[in-house]
């Protein structure tokens, strides 16, 4: 069909006047939508200058349009772009923004260009969200969820390895919901659900984003059906608007088996088992691609661990107040069974969990492996051949630990939308807007230079992640971005964030606040609040008030 776009919209019709691109015999999408990368912020600058390496075969020349740009796990802010554009998305966001730094993370998104981004705030650690917690004062909680968004004009509330990151500040870890927080004297448990409520009372646009505790251990699926407990059965203030009370961040990582190393095996079964049974949870998958690649996160406790375990360099910060964070490289060699089984991990989810709305293609960037990759992970997805063409290659002890090679669904053009942008869209609480082509939508289209009706991609991976590498077109905003893979344009982007605070600030609140900052920040409050000067182009977000 016809597709009229008029003023940055999808419309129902415009004048014969307009420009037409012939999209016959091609795939058209929505743009896509990435819910779950880290390109912007502190910890990602620190993996950029940790390794010049990752620069090294991996450098752009400037063009007219473009500036130059380089890095492979970590890109610039420019590469990264240009490079999500190219494969047709529209949309990224920052999963994880400490508040202290969240002035940083703008900047870098401002630099950013081509794509609209959103960056979420990272609560789970933060000592005066435990406090209330821990004191059962709801609305002060409520309040202070409300004005953290405002304040680092953030999107969502983010929750890595609740409790842990700060136990880590004492040497120590939380690797199930139940163990408390040094000090604190909370539980995960009670950290998770209290954010689940006060982000439900706020009516946000979007769920909880969680990280589980326990990540990336063998055995740690128990904690993660644990932590899939606590919201069984819960529903969202407004579930016209979205369906699902909780997202589960990079699931790949939470679903293992085994008790060390040596007997590590996939237990994505009882996993995509328990989020089928759970309509109101949803999942970004992490794929592990099989790369040299950057791990950073919020997550302290367990990059060390990750240091430990492969000697590579480490960074750690402690951000004060509020979480920490770390960096190590990692090499996910496809010799080690450890990565291979990884690999068959993310792959069976996906394929595992019935609904392709309820699980979106991530690699947690780079996490897993690098957001340019997601080319060929489409490619593993539409292609059962493709998938036992690389198990194959694999250590030899992984066929048995996985069961990748039985499962034989293969996704069609239809599921990977959903996977890449209806679903993340109406998970984001964006449904209207992004993830579609009604009239109305915002006019983000990506059209791919792939013929359906006359090629498979059961048997045709490489033409699958060539294809969807680069696009034919990548229309953002209403203005063609991209042509055949060339940036065209400088497009037009916007910082989108949530504004909950309906107007008000609870005293009693914002005195507990001036209080932490006199007492423990290393800043006073008037360096601290993102001023609109960081935000050049925003989109705000107001709830409705409940
Ligand atoms: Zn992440």
């Amino acid at each position: 069909m016809d597709i009229a776009i008029s003023d940055g919209k999808i419309a129902g019709e415009v004048s014969s006047a307009a420009k037409v691109i012939d999209a016959s015999g091609k795939v058209v999408m929505a743009g896509g939508i990435d819910i779950h990368a880290h390109v912007a912020g502190p910890k990602v600058n620190v993996g950029r200058i940790m390794r010049p390496e990752d620069k090294l075969f991996h450098t752009s020349r400037r063009s007219n349009m473009t500036r130059s740009g380089g890095g492979f796990s970590v890109p610039s802010v420019f590469e990264t772009g240009y490079v999500y554009s190219k494969m047709g998305y529209t949309q990224v966001n920052e999963a994880a923004m400490p508040p202290l730094l969240a002035r940083h993370t703008h900047e870098e998104m401002q630099d950013t260009p081509l794509i609209d981004q959103s960056a979420y705030t990272l609560l789970g650690n933060n000592w005066l969200v435990m406090e209330y917690i821990k004191r059962g004062e709801k609305d002060k909680l409520n309040a202070f969820v409300a004005w953290m968004l405002q304040a680092t004009k953030g999107y969502c509330v983010k929750l890595v390895n609740p409790g842990g990151s700060e136990a880590w500040g004492w040497g120590m870890n939380c690797v199930n919901v139940s163990d408390p927080v040094p000090y604190f004297d909370v539980t995960p448990s009670e950290i998770i659900a209290g954010l689940a409520e006060a982000n439900e009372a706020l009516n946000l646009p979007t769920s909880i984003h969680l990280h589980c505790n326990n990540l990336g251990h063998p055995g740690n699926y128990e904690t993660t059906i644990e932590s899939i407990k606590l919201l069984e059965g819960k529903l969202p203030k407004s579930p016209e608007a979205r369906d699902q009370i909780i997202n589960f961040a990079h699931m790949q990582f939470h679903s293992y088996g085994g008790t060390t190393w040596k007997d590590f095996e996939s237990e994505s079964e009882k996993i995509a088992d328990r989020i089928n049974k759970n309509k109101n949870m949803t999942v970004d998958v992490g794929f592990v691609t099989l790369d040299e690649t950057t791990t950073m996160t919020a997550d302290g406790p367990m990059e060390f661990y990750l240091h430990n375990t492969n000697h590579l360099k480490w960074a750690n910060s402690d951000i004060e107040l509020e979480t920490a964070a770390g960096v190590v490289p990692y090499v996910y060699s496809p010799k080690i069974h450890v990565c291979g089984i990884q690999w068959a991990i993310g792959l069976e989810l996906a394929l595992m969990i019935d609904d392709p709305m309820q699980a979106f293609i991530t690699t947690d960037h780079p996490n897993a492996g690098p957001f340019r990759r997601y080319p060929r992970i489409i490619s593993w997805l539409m292609s059962h051949q493709a998938r036992l063409d690389r198990l194959e290659t694999l250590h030899k002890w992984v066929p048995d630990r996985v069961s990748i090679a039985g499962i034989s669904r293969v996704f069609d053009f239809y599921d990977i939308a959903k996977m890449t942008r209806a679903g993340p869209a109406r998970a984001l609480g964006l449904g209207e807007m992004k993830g579609h082509l009604g009239v109305g939508a915002d006019a983000d289209v990506a059209i791919y230079d792939y013929n359906p009706k006359t090629m498979d991609p059961t048997t045709d991976p490489a033409g699958i992640e060539k294809t969807f590498q680069n696009t034919a077109y990548t229309i953002k905003g209403g203005d063609i971005v991209v042509i055949d893979g060339e940036v065209v344009s400088k497009g037009n982007k916007r910082a989108i964030w949530v504004d909950a605070t309906n107007g008000l600030t609870d005293p009693a609140v914002m005195q507990d606040i001036d209080k932490k900052f006199l007492r423990f920040y290393s800043v006073t409050m008037n360096n601290y609040p993102v001023q609109d000067s960081y935000v050049h182009n925003g989109l705000t977000i107001i709830p409705e008030a409940v």
